[in-house]
């Protein structure tokens, strides 16, 4: 039996289900989990093992074998755009009227059902941001607080909802948390509270009051909780490490007594513990539901053996074993380059892609990774310039609020000065912005926003070192111009897509490049010396590691300028030394290179004029041998090989491995 695949999983099945076809392409640890239709399941496994295609297969299964009514299915997913993905594949499973959706639409569809059936009045209008509220509250507060990005602002509003913190108790659960608030404390909470009675006075809800409601009324309602429960009887959750409290208080209200609810996700890939999340519902869901089928899927279809090698070493380093088992072909090695500086990363990141390209790589098939969307900004412009199409994951640099705003702010604005001093006055002036460094504890839309400006005011530099006389109308002509130009780059439907690891969760692309792993960038600087928080960081980078198909490039540069133009010496991130081979077995190591490499060490030590293990010592010279590696990125993986011993030594090691 044959029928087509697609990348994505789904079967295209345009005919009556059949259980049969849609076990037929599963492997046995998947099928098992496919046909436990009833009872508790939770399948905890790793990256790429086939979790969410599982998930849509079992409900096709489910419902082919007349266990349950499709109507009654509710199946939770993690983003919107993760429920459509679910939404399509289901369809192509023949399941068009199945409800796939995140907790808070879920809730909302719920809301807007019973909410007027038991109280007897519409449900309040759902605010779907917070900014109109939060950021006039923002305005007042005193001295330089004034400044602060109200998303930074409302992301602590939602921290703080999602554990169901009231404004009264936030002071106390903060400081018990180790939570670092956007802005002091008591000013927050007084702030939050102000929020919450704004709101309320308008008579509006917002997305967290969504879901506290639902919760409410199915704990107060015995009729609406009868209501829900007729409605759904049959859960399915994607991605559920990353459930937060509010949420897992909403599904077990939807479950009750009843036990058919399957959870899926991997502990490995927690990264949203930032928002309030925890992968704890997760792994004690046996404990919970002690006769849950537990399965485990160890078989990854996504990526190279050589891929999730990187992996496996990067989970190996925490102490535990979790290995990824391959089932596709070799592939190349993936790379882990020092570069040494910002500008050759880019360059060859960019030559790197159009390789790609030219060996038949779709450009919809490559993804550049970072940390945080004020990284991508160099990127859309660097793909511009080599007229690469992308696609950012959010929002374009030149659709952001805040560079939209600092436009705003010098339109009809004359210059007297110097271009640049002039847009700093009035930067200064209308949004508080400074160039020197901004305080260490602010949030990440403040790190983000100042990251923006920042990367304008590099613009305005340049259009100044181009013509000392332009002025504020040369100098937003030149934004449009980039503006326009990146447009048309990323308007193209498909192209290169730039995304932060955190939106990049679930997805997969052939080719996928992981630049700036740099300390203080990835891990972030705010964790540094916090384990929970640089324990996220190193999942986060397992997330970006499992996302490639085939080609994984992984880079950091030596030297880098600053937002500031200034010249910083980075370090490479504490994660790389990890991905190396931890031992080498010195009895693998080719014996003939061994001596070819330690009469290269004696002339070079000779002419150096140097001892010996200055040059390189015999572990490092064994590892080589055993290693053989044939370019700089593998040469740089053997342990004992540095940046500065690649600078100095790396041409002449790789010849003497290729000669012998
Ligand atoms: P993540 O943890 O990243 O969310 P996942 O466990 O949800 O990953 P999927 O996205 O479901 O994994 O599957 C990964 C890839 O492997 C997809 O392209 C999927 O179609 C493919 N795949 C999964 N199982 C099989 C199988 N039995 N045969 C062929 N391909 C498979
Ligand atoms: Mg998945």
């Amino acid at each position: 039996m044959c029928f087509p695949e697609r990348r994505d999983g789904g079967l295209d099945i345009t005919h009556p289900l059949d259980s049969e076809r849609i076990l037929a392409d599963l492997n046995d640890e998947q099928r098992n989990a496919v046909s436990a239709v009833a009872g508790p399941v939770a399948i905890l496994a790793g990256a790429g093992t086939g979790k969410t295609r599982v998930i849509s297969r079992r409900v096709a299964y489910a419902v082919a074998t007349a266990v349950v009514d499709p109507r009654r299915i509710l199946v939770v997913t993690f983003t919107e755009k993760a429920a459509e993905e679910m939404q399509r594949r289901l369809a192509a499973l023949g399941l068009p009227g199945v409800q796939a959706s995140t907790f808070h639409a879920a809730a909302r569809r719920q809301l807007a059902f019973y909410w007027p059936q038991i109280h007897e009045r519409p449900l309040p209008e759902v605010i779907n941001t917070k900014m109109p509220i939060v950021a006039p509250l923002a305005r007042q507060l005193p001295g330089g607080f004034k400044f602060t990005p109200a998303k930074d602002l409302t992301d602590e509003i939602e921290w703080a909802k999602n554990r169901r913190i009231a404004p009264h108790h936030y002071a106390a659960e903060a400081q018990r948390s180790n939570r670092k608030p956007p802005i002091a404390a008591d000013l927050f909470a007084t702030l939050y509270r102000r929020y919450e009675d704004a709101k309320q006075r308008a008579g509006r809800i917002d997305f967290e009051d969504m879901l506290s409601l639902a919760v409410d009324l199915y704990q107060e309602s015995g009729q609406a909780i009868d209501l829900v429960q007729q409605r759904y009887s049959w859960f399915s959750v994607d991605e559920y490490q990353d459930t937060n409290p509010l949420q897992e208080a909403l599904l077990r209200l939807w479950v009750g007594d009843r036990r058919d609810l399957c959870v899926v996700g991997d502990e490995d890939q927690t990264i949203y513990g930032f928002t309030g999340a925890s992968a704890e519902y997760l792994t004690t869901f046996a404990s919970r539901f002690p006769d849950a089928r537990l399965i485990n899927l160890v078989t990854n279809y996504r990526s190279t053996p050589q891929v999730l090698e990187l992996a496996n070493r990067l989970i190996a380093a925490t102490g535990r074993r979790k290995e990824l088992r391959a089932n596709t072909p070799a592939g190349p090695a993936p790379t882990i380059t020092a570069y040494t500086d910002g500008d050759s990363e880019m360059t060859s990141l960019v030559s790197a892609i159009r390789r790609h390209l030219v060996d038949g790589v779709p450009l919809a098939e490559i993804a550049i990774l970072v940390r945080t969307n004020a990284q991508l900004v160099p990127f859309e412009a660097a793909l511009t310039g080599a007229g690469i199409p992308f696609a950012v994951r959010g929002l374009r640099f030149y659709v952001r609020p805040e560079v939209r705003a600092a436009q705003a702010a010098l339109r009809h604005y004359v210059t007297s000065g110097t271009l640049s001093q002039d847009i700093l006055s009035r930067w200064r002036a209308a949004l508080g912005f400074s160039e020197e460094e901004q305080p260490a504890d602010s949030g990440a839309e403040a790190r983000d926003r100042r990251a923006s400006l920042l990367a304008l005011l590099a613009i305005a530099r340049q259009v100044e070192a181009a013509d000392p006389t332009a002025g504020v109308a040369e100098y937003l002509a030149e934004l449009r111009r980039r503006d326009e130009a990146e447009r048309a780059a990323s308007d193209l439907g498909t192209g290169v897509t730039l995304s932060t690891l955190h939106r990049a969760k679930g997805l997969e692309w052939d080719a996928v490049f992981l630049p700036m792993l740099e300390e203080g960038t990835l891990p972030i600087s705010q964790s540094l010396g916090d384990a929970a928080a640089l324990a996220e960081e190193r999942r986060l980078l397992y997330v970006g590691i499992t996302r490639a198909r085939r080609h994984l490039a992984l880079s950091w540069a030596a030297r880098r300028a600053n937002a500031q133009g200034r010249p910083t010496r980075p370090k490479a991130s504490q994660f790389l030394a990890q991905l190396r081979p931890a031992h080498v077995a010195p009895a693998n190591a080719d014996p003939s290179l061994f001596e070819a490499l330690r009469a290269w060490r004696l002339e070079r030590a000779r002419a150096d004029d140097v001892p010996a293990f200055v040059v390189a010592d015999n572990k490092t010279l064994q590892a080589i041998a055993v290693a053989r590696p044939t370019n700089t990125a593998e040469l740089l993986q053997v342990p004992g090989i540095g940046p500065s011993r690649l600078e100095r030594y790396g041409d002449e090691i790789l010849r003497v491995v290729l000669d012998d």
